[in-house]
């Protein structure tokens, strides 16, 4: 046995300290900061929702990525469905590309929430504490595992507000437009009562298709593919930040659950949270990033054909 302890040990001093999995523990404990009562349903322009920004950066820097030009906050100003004007902040950070520095891919999450209404906290546990948490979760394993392509990690700010951070975000980007190839966005992705979870844009962009296809084969949930199609409810495309991309004609995969009964109620709350379902659809979201990213010349001949397409 000795020397497969020496074998180990020389193992260890030869390879430098990698984070070899989504941190579990980070992850749990980020969703509960994100929806405690002090963040206070982290609505548009309130002291909650900075609370939750002020948060998310701390952890970026923590994490050691960089914003892209000197702030890692990005203010916007947008109009609300009432016309009045809406104050709000997205969060912009960046971790650089080892083969094209210059494509990049967008992962991005809605960090705000409802706020408190009638003197009632809207958490937004599972909409959408989990999939900012998740983001941070992903930007560290990439910190750990260089990518091929730039990724910008983004939270949105005004998501239930009319998506108004991410078109605030494509409308003024902080790179050219036509170097964003692919917006991968989480919303809602930590329970489900049949372990659930839905990839939407193979319907629009058939690119997605085959690198969802094989993930799906290994998955540790029930990956399914839909929601990106018709004209009713049940198409999900503008219903989250995805849906500024798609108006760009950026491919992108949205990843989330079905409604469920807590859905925009004062009871998503962190204590609802599926730990297990939550932590595999982490898993298998970073696995489609890592698949993406490998995959990203493919995508990049659909994204230059949309861009001539406009013309
Ligand atoms: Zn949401």
């Amino acid at each position: 046995m000795l020397h497969l302890a020496v074998a180990a040990l020389l193992l260890a001093i030869a390879t430098p300290a990698r984070a070899q999995a989504i941190d579990s523990t980070r992850l749990m404990s980020d969703l509960r900061v994100l929806s405690a009562d002090s963040m206070e349903g982290r609505r548009i322009g309130t002291p909650g929702n900075a609370r939750a920004r002020a948060f998310i950066e701390n952890a970026i820097r923590r994490i050691g990525l960089r914003p892209v030009k000197d702030s890692l906050s990005a203010p916007f100003i947008a109009k609300s469905r009432a016309g009045t004007d809406l104050h709000g902040v997205n969060i912009v950070s960046m971790l650089r590309g080892r083969m094209h520095p210059d494509r990049y891919i967008v992962i991005s999450a809605h960090y705000d929430h409802l706020g408190v209404r009638n003197g009632v906290t809207y958490s937004g546990a599972d909409d959408n504490a989990s999939g900012s948490a998740a983001v941070l979760a992903i930007a560290q394993w990439y910190k750990y595992h260089p990518p091929e392509n730039s990724m910008l990690f983004v939270w949105f700010d005004g998501e239930e507000s009319g998506l108004v951070g991410a078109k605030a975000f494509v409308g003024h980007p902080p790179v050219p437009i036509e170097k964003i190839v692919a917006n991968v966005n989480l919303d809602m992705v930590s329970r489900n009562a049949t372990g659930e979870l839905y990839a939407s844009g193979a319907s629009p962009y058939p690119v997605m298709k085959p690198l969802l296809d094989s993930l799906a084969a290994t998955a540790r949930v029930k990956l399914i593919l839909g929601h990106d199609t018709g004209t009713g409810q049940s198409n999900w495309i503008q219903q989250s930040d995805q849906g500024a991309f798609h108006l760009k004609k950026i491919p992108f995969v949205y990843f989330g659950v079905e409604d469920h009964p807590d859905y925009h109620k004062p009871t998503d709350k962190f204590e609802r949270i599926e730990p297990g379902f939550y932590y595999r659809c982490v898993q298998t979201i970073n696995e489609f990033v890592r698949l993406l990213d490998l995959a990203l010349d493919r995508v990049v001949l659909v994204r230059v054909a949309g861009l001539k397409g406009k013309e």
